[in-house]
């Protein structure tokens, strides 16, 4: 085992081995230091590299990110994508996402395994089951980190340390102090290394860290079911529900369903419980439960597996069977019916509003699921420049150190267009930065 590189990566997903292999084609030697006994992240549950296409696209959409950041993702996402290619790995043409992305469909798996060949082919390691205790430091550099591989202590040092954990999801205190105070009972939606190795890292050398209340990234599922593996982090999620109404316990719309699936997921964390009645009516049923998310996604009938997996659902014929919905769900269905009868008679002036459909749901019948929000990556996290250096409250970087992918912070605020883009377009920033 090599204890000394030019670049030292924690963690192997998207963000931190696209930042090896490009450190390693620009001739450097690279350690990769993985948790779990296998490369691959959350990248590897992923199927589309997608962003907003343009620089005033990414600003309507997502206003309160960090302005160099959110451009550079646009500016260097064309880039992101040859390099994907230059690795021999297809790329298809774009499809949108969304209501203003553009998306496109490769082999994750493919290209992170390509990455971990070329990073060793160039005379670099990628050591799995590595826990890194502590960053080392010379003064205020970063100069390396004490690590436990396979049972044995090792301290590697190099020129520059790259922290691409991939978030705290996984961590309960720490979503619970940065998200909500219900966050920690809300399932997790992602590799379940993620816990916030990275954040203490940066924290412990003077990191600042934010937007305080940036929220997360993920989706709504049926409330009560399990995963069962990682193929339901996408069957279970219900991302049609930017065309229904969605219900509290107090049998109010509380937010624009419209806005998208992963920003109601935010908006429901804030409720009583976390939870609420998602309603779709035959029209929503047929065009969108039943269809695909994005173009070249399988289509999943969510409403069919919620109820063959025994999950709180159920159909109701008209607005009147409201009234039959179980007591014991929490809900008044006759309230909620009138809500719905309300929501049709005002159209476009609805409020909350429903800014991109406002077609009424009056066609029985009425497709109903409980559902909670589960979390993939926060959104608040280590703060960087464009260059991917990670930096103090003051502003000033913190030589030696970078972060990349879902451990950054402040690129998406309260909004979202593709967590695979930041990751590829950072991790090739700090593979450059590393080596410049
Ligand atoms: C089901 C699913 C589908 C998705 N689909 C898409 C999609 O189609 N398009 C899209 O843009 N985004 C998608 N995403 C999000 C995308 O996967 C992430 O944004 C992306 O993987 C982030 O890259 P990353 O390198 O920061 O984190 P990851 O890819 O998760 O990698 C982080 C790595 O760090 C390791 N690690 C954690 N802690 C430590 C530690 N202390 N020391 C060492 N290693 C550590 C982890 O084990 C992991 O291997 C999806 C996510 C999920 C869960």
């Amino acid at each position: 085992m090599d204890s000394t590189a030019d670049l030292l990566v924690i963690g192997a997903g998207m963000a931190g081995l696209t930042a090896a292999a490009r450190a390693t084609a620009n001739g450097a030697t690279v350690t990769v230091l993985e948790k779990g006994s296998a490369t691959g992240g959350s990248a590897q549950f992923a199927g589309y590299a997608w962003t907003a296409p343009t620089r005033e696209m990414m600003s309507e959409i997502n206003p309160h990110g960090d302005r160099a950041l959110r451009n550079a993702i646009v500016d260097d996402f064309a880039a992101g994508l040859d390099w994907i290619r230059g690795r021999g790995v297809e790329c298809a043409d774009g499809v949108p996402v969304l209501r203003y992305g553009i998306g496109h469909a490769f082999d994750t798996v493919q290209y992170l395994d390509a990455c971990v060949r070329e990073i060793k082919a160039g005379g670099g390691q990628v050591l799995t089951d590595a826990e890194v205790r502590s960053l080392v430091t010379d003064g205020d550099t970063v100069v390396g980190a004490d690590a436990v591989v396979g049972g044995e202590s090792v301290q590697f040092r190099a020129g520059t340390v790259l922290l691409a954990t991939g978030g705290f999801q996984a961590n309960h205190e720490l979503i619970d102090e940065h998200l909500h105070a219900n966050a920690s009972q809300l399932p997790l939606r992602s590799n379940p290394h993620s816990d916030g190795g990275g954040l203490r890292l940066a924290t412990s050398v003077g990191a600042d860290i934010g937007p305080r209340d940036a929220g997360f990234y993920g989706h709504l599922i049926p409330a009560g079911l399990k995963f069962r593996d990682s193929g339901d982090f996408v069957e279970l999620s219900l991302y049609y529900s930017e065309h229904a109404l969605l219900f509290n316990l107090g049998n109010k719309r509380f937010y624009d369903e419209t806005q998208g699936d992963h920003l109601t997921a935010n908006a429901l964390m804030e409720q009583p419980e976390s939870r609420g009645l998602l309603v779709a009516d035959a029209r929503v049923y047929e065009e969108f439960i039943c269809g695909s998310y994005v173009e070249g996604a399988v289509a999943v009938d969510k409403y069919s597996e919620t109820a063959k997996r025994g999950g709180r659902c159920g159909i109701a014929a008209t607005l009147e069977d409201f009234e039959y919905l179980p007591e014991e769900w929490g809900y008044d269905g006759a309230a909620i019916a009138e809500e719905i009868r309300k929501v049709n008679a005002a159209g476009q002036k609805v409020f909350p509003p429903r800014e991109y459909d406002f077609d009424p749901l009056d066609r029985g019948p009425y497709y109903i699921i409980e559902t909670t929000p589960a979390v993939t990556f926060p959104l608040v996290g280590i703060r960087i420049d464009e260059n991917a250096s990670v930096l103090r409250a003051d502003g000033s970087p913190i030589p030696g150190l970078l972060a990349a992918g879902s451990d950054v912070g402040g690129i998406y605020r309260r909004a979202y267009a593709g967590g695979i883009s930041a990751a590829l377009v950072f991790g090739l920033r700090a593979g450059d930065s590393a080596t410049r």
